[in-house]
């Protein structure tokens, strides 16, 4: 019977932090992937992380073929794109990167720690023995293989292959709203020529374009960018793809530009899960949502949380309880630690995507949250209102003093549920009366 401390179940951003946190303590990690080994960090992704995820983990920056871009800010276009906000400073700083070449680091870091990678292997479901997660079911060509483990932890990103295949008793949240997941599709072009202020990344707000998402163009190295467009994936909504291809690529700047790749993805714009841990289970990345719901960022949470659970495993197995009490302070940590700022981020993205673009161009056009304000609420730190007694009385002029009353409600429940998710309870107990509380603020905010 072949038997490991951990089997990480994916080898993205998530899974390979966790297995090289893991092995770094000593334990003795599979690391598998459905991707060959040269595959892995292959990607449909805008590529764009912030400076200080690298930071907070110890990371080094991208450098070389890995960098395609330094970031210095983003301009932000309101639907009729009379209003473009500049979003810069400190906070912004970041990459665009080789997606592959960044996944290939991340994945040598975890070879290097000591991790066993089984690539071109693909997970099938979990194996549970009284409720309890004991190892996988893995097959390669044609051979299957039960692969055993006192921890498994799923990081295979929406694919989700355990946490999907978990019997409803142990109480993990099986699928996310649809709503709360938009569809995109995005391509790597080469333009005729490099795009002023290539230090910028661009986000466009249209709700006809991009119904409850929005579309990027992200300069990349010399004339390459990522463009791509994302929509939440309300009733009907439209193909990513085609709205991509009939508003923004019929656009004059991508005349005779050439495609280098296309392709879709998904992407969890929500809260975290709440519960993230089972016996002998821990959930990390895109399966646990762990992305931030306002832009779609999940690359540096991601990172975080593997990093995390990797050293909670450790400390499990040392203390010879990988039970969901003995794994339990993952879940506390990553939310005190991001996803209370999620949490907050969830209520302005519900927000937001029920506002019309009339709204967003008027909020826009009179500084009703200004490029700060912006800049500190995309970083998760609370969000003020720019309500000087000028605009104020503007609004009430345009019969708009609803949109100020609405905002107001808005950053009152940002703060609210924000504050919920940092008393995340210690242990499974408090989990019932904690939940009911989050989805109670959460049913207020869709009903500002
Ligand atoms: C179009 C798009 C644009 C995005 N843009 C950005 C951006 O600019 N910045 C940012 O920070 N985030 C962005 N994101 C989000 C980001 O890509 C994810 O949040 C992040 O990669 C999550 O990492 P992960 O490790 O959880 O999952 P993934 O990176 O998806 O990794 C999962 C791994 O599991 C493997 N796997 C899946 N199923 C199985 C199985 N059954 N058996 C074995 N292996 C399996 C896969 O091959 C893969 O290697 C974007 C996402 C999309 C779709």
């Amino acid at each position: 019977m072949v038997r490991f401390d951990v089997i990480v179940v994916g080898a993205g951003t998530a899974g390979c932090l966790a297995a090289s946190s893991a092995a770094e303590e000593g334990l003795n990690v599979c690391l598998i992937d459905v991707k060959s080994k040269e595959d892995i960090g292959r990607k449909v992704c805008g590529d764009a992380i912030g400076k200080h995820h690298f930071d907070n983990l110890g990371l080094k920056y991208p450098s070389g073929e890995e960098l395609e871009r330094k970031v210095e800010g983003v301009f932000i276009y309101s639907p009729d794109r009379k209003s473009v906000f500049e979003v810069k400073g400190e906070g912004l700083h970041g990459f665009v990167v080789n997606r592959h070449l960044f996944g290939q680091r991340l994945l040598k870091k975890a070879l290097e720690a000591g991790a066993d990678l089984h690539d071109s292997t693909r997970v099938v479901k979990p194996l549970i023995k009284n409720g309890v997660v004991i190892g996988v079911k893995a097959k390669k060509g044609s051979q299957v293989e039960d692969l055993y483990a006192s921890i498994v932890i799923d990081a295979s990103g929406m694919n989700a292959v355990i946490r999907r295949n978990l019997p409803p008793e142990l109480g993990i949240e099986k699928e996310p709203e649809k709503e709360d997941v938009i569809a995109c599709y995005r391509e790597i072009r080469v333009l005729r020529e490099q795009l002023p202020e290539p230090e910028y990344l661009r986000i466009y707000l249209n709700s006809q374009v991009a119904p409850g998402g929005y579309y990027w163009i992200f300069p990349e190295g010399e004339n390459k960018v990522n463009v791509g467009l994302g929509v939440a994936m309300r009733k009907g909504f439209p193909n990513p793809k085609a709205q991509l291809y009939k508003y923004v690529l019929s656009q004059p700047l991508f005349e005779g530009s050439r495609v280098i790749h296309g392709g879709g993805g998904l992407v969890p714009t929500r809260r975290p899960l709440d519960r993230m841990v089972s016996d002998g289970l821990m959930l990390v990345g895109d399966v646990a949502f762990q992305v931030n719901p306002l832009h779609g960022g999940g690359i540096g949470p991601s990172m975080m949380a593997g990093r995390i659970a990797g050293k909670v495993a450790a400390e499990a197995l040392e203390e010879g309880d990988v039970s969901t009490e003995g794994l339990w302070r993952y879940g506390v940590e990553y939310i005190r630690e991001y996803g209370a700022k999620q949490a907050g981020l969830d209520v302005f993205r519900t927000f937001l995507q029920k506002l019309s673009d009339e709204e967003l161009n008027y909020g826009m056009r009179n500084k009703l949250i200004t490029e700060e304000d912006v800049l500190i609420t995309s970083m998760g730190d609370e969000l003020k209102l720019n309500l000087t007694e000028k605009i104020v009385r503007l609004f009430r002029n345009l019969g708009k003093i609803d949109l100020i009353m609405r905002l107001r409600k808005l950053v009152d429940l940002m703060n609210e549920i924000r504050d919920h998710y940092r008393v995340y309870p210690s242990s499974l107990t408090g989990l019932a009366s904690w939940k009911t509380k989050a989805l109670e603020i959460m049913e207020r905010a869709k009903a500002i």
